[in-house]
Protein backbone atom coordinates (compact mmCIF):
# COMPACT_ATOMS: atom_id res chain seq x y z
CA UNK A 1 0.00 0.00 0.00
CA UNK A 2 1.57 3.15 -0.90
CA UNK A 3 0.03 6.18 0.85
CA UNK A 4 2.02 9.38 1.58
CA UNK A 5 3.40 9.93 4.62
CA UNK A 6 1.95 12.84 6.75
CA UNK A 7 2.91 15.71 7.68
CA UNK A 8 4.93 15.10 10.80
CA UNK A 9 4.82 17.55 14.21
CA UNK A 10 8.25 18.42 14.25
CA UNK A 11 8.59 18.67 17.89
CA UNK A 12 7.27 14.98 18.41
CA UNK A 13 5.05 14.33 20.99
CA UNK A 14 2.87 12.95 18.65
CA UNK A 15 -0.94 11.21 19.70
CA UNK A 16 -2.24 7.93 18.28
CA UNK A 17 -5.56 8.85 16.61
CA UNK A 18 -7.15 5.89 17.56
CA UNK A 19 -9.82 7.01 20.36
CA UNK A 20 -9.53 3.72 22.11
CA UNK A 21 -5.95 4.31 22.48
CA UNK A 22 -4.42 5.91 24.59
CA UNK A 23 -0.63 5.86 23.77
CA UNK A 24 1.32 9.26 23.13
CA UNK A 25 4.88 10.74 22.83
CA UNK A 26 5.66 9.54 19.67
CA UNK A 27 8.86 11.32 18.90
CA UNK A 28 9.10 10.46 15.50
CA UNK A 29 6.80 9.19 12.87
CA UNK A 30 9.26 5.32 12.80
CA UNK A 31 7.77 5.03 16.51
CA UNK A 32 4.47 5.80 15.92
CA UNK A 33 4.69 3.25 12.70
CA UNK A 34 5.80 0.83 15.07
CA UNK A 35 3.01 1.32 17.31
CA UNK A 36 0.51 1.39 14.84
CA UNK A 37 1.82 -1.70 12.98
CA UNK A 38 2.05 -4.00 16.67
CA UNK A 39 -1.19 -2.26 17.89
CA UNK A 40 -3.76 -1.82 15.16
CA UNK A 41 -2.66 -3.37 12.08
CA UNK A 42 -5.02 -6.29 12.84
CA UNK A 43 -8.75 -7.01 10.86
CA UNK A 44 -10.64 -3.97 9.47
CA UNK A 45 -9.50 -2.00 6.97
CA UNK A 46 -10.62 1.32 7.57
CA UNK A 47 -8.53 4.16 6.70
CA UNK A 48 -8.79 7.34 9.60
CA UNK A 49 -7.19 10.60 8.53
CA UNK A 50 -4.22 11.83 10.96
CA UNK A 51 -5.39 15.39 11.36
CA UNK A 52 -9.79 15.04 10.54
CA UNK A 53 -12.13 12.92 11.72
CA UNK A 54 -12.84 12.00 8.45
CA UNK A 55 -12.79 8.20 7.54
CA UNK A 56 -13.59 5.69 4.40
CA UNK A 57 -13.28 2.49 4.03
CA UNK A 58 -11.98 2.76 0.36
CA UNK A 59 -8.56 3.22 -0.15
CA UNK A 60 -9.35 5.29 -3.48
CA UNK A 61 -11.42 7.85 -1.06
CA UNK A 62 -8.14 7.75 1.28
CA UNK A 63 -5.90 8.74 -1.52
CA UNK A 64 -8.59 11.40 -2.77
CA UNK A 65 -8.67 13.03 0.71
CA UNK A 66 -5.39 13.21 1.19
CA UNK A 67 -4.38 14.61 -1.84
CA UNK A 68 -7.48 17.15 -2.09
CA UNK A 69 -5.67 19.23 0.77
CA UNK A 70 -2.36 19.16 -0.07
CA UNK A 71 -0.96 16.19 1.60
CA UNK A 72 -1.47 18.27 4.66
CA UNK A 73 -4.15 15.52 5.32
CA UNK A 74 -3.50 11.27 5.47
CA UNK A 75 -5.41 8.92 5.95
CA UNK A 76 -3.34 5.92 6.75
CA UNK A 77 -5.27 2.38 7.29
CA UNK A 78 -6.69 1.64 11.08
ZN1 LIG B 1 -2.61 3.56 19.10
ZN1 LIG C 1 -8.43 14.93 6.81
Amino acid sequence: MELTRPIFPEHGNYQCPVPSCSASGFAKLKNYNEHWQRVHVRTSRLYRCLVCPSTTYKLSKARNHTRSFGHRHCCMAV
